[in-house]
């Protein structure tokens, strides 16, 4: 396992929620962040057909584009139900002509699981994949689950994507209702976020 002895990384991502997650997530190891859109990079087209595969993806781009440490999320949700869709195309429901809806993401998850035919609970989970990419081509990978399930109506307006409607185990309120710090204590993403301190960053 390589570690990370720069004091510069870029975080692979123009999503600004995921973003925000990540300084609270890294903001102990005092790592100077920047983001590749901070960057003025271009966002790769996401063709792979993993998690794993996207997360490289973006990763190694940033990293070879600007000669530094970059670090890619790559993530979503899994609905039993839909036999694990959106997975991988969990952004894609979002997509209009003006930009991301995720109101209109959530409403299809929920359509389609009303025609599924199956029965609450609707068993879910989301998936965090990380990739520590270096300029040299290396890389190191970390993956995080949290399981729950899909609640509807959407409920709370904190976090970002699909935590209105996402019931994580153990809990009565969805992610859109969970305080941040609470979110990023037992998330998918801080799961996956664990792994890559112990193994580059501790
Ligand atoms: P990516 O940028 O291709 O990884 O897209 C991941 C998608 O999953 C985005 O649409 C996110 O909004 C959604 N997603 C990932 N993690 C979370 C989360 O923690 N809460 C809600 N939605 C998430």
């Amino acid at each position: 396992m390589r570690r990370f002895d720069g004091d510069a990384l870029v975080v692979a991502t123009h999503n600004a929620g995921k973003l925000a997650e990540i300084r609270d997530l890294l903001g102990p190891y005092g790592v100077s962040l920047s983001s590749a859109a901070d960057h003025g990079l271009a966002e790769p087209v996401e063709d792979g057909e993993t998690f794993v595969e996207n997360a490289r993806l973006k990763a190694h781009a940033a990293a070879e584009a600007l000669g530094l440490p970059a670090l890619s999320d790559d993530s979503g949700i899994e609905i039993e139900a839909l036999s694990g869709a959106p997975g991988v195309y969990t952004a894609d429901w979002a997509e209009t002509p003006t930009g991301r809806d995720f109101v209109k993401a959530m409403t299809k998850a929920h359509d389609k699981l009303l025609q599924s035919g199956e029965a609450e609970p609707w068993r879910a989970q989301f998936c965090c994949t990380l990739v520590l990419a270096w300029p040299d081509g290396h890389d190191e990978v970390f993956k995080g689950i949290m399981p729950g399930r899909i609640v509807w109506p959407m409920r709370g307006d904190e976090g970002h994507g699909y935590d209105p409607i996402f019931g994580p185990d153990g809990y009565d309120i969805t992610f859109g209702e969970m305080d941040r710090w609470e979110k990023n204590r037992i998330s998918h993403r801080a799961k996956a976020f664990e792994k890559l301190i112990a193994g580059c960053f501790a």
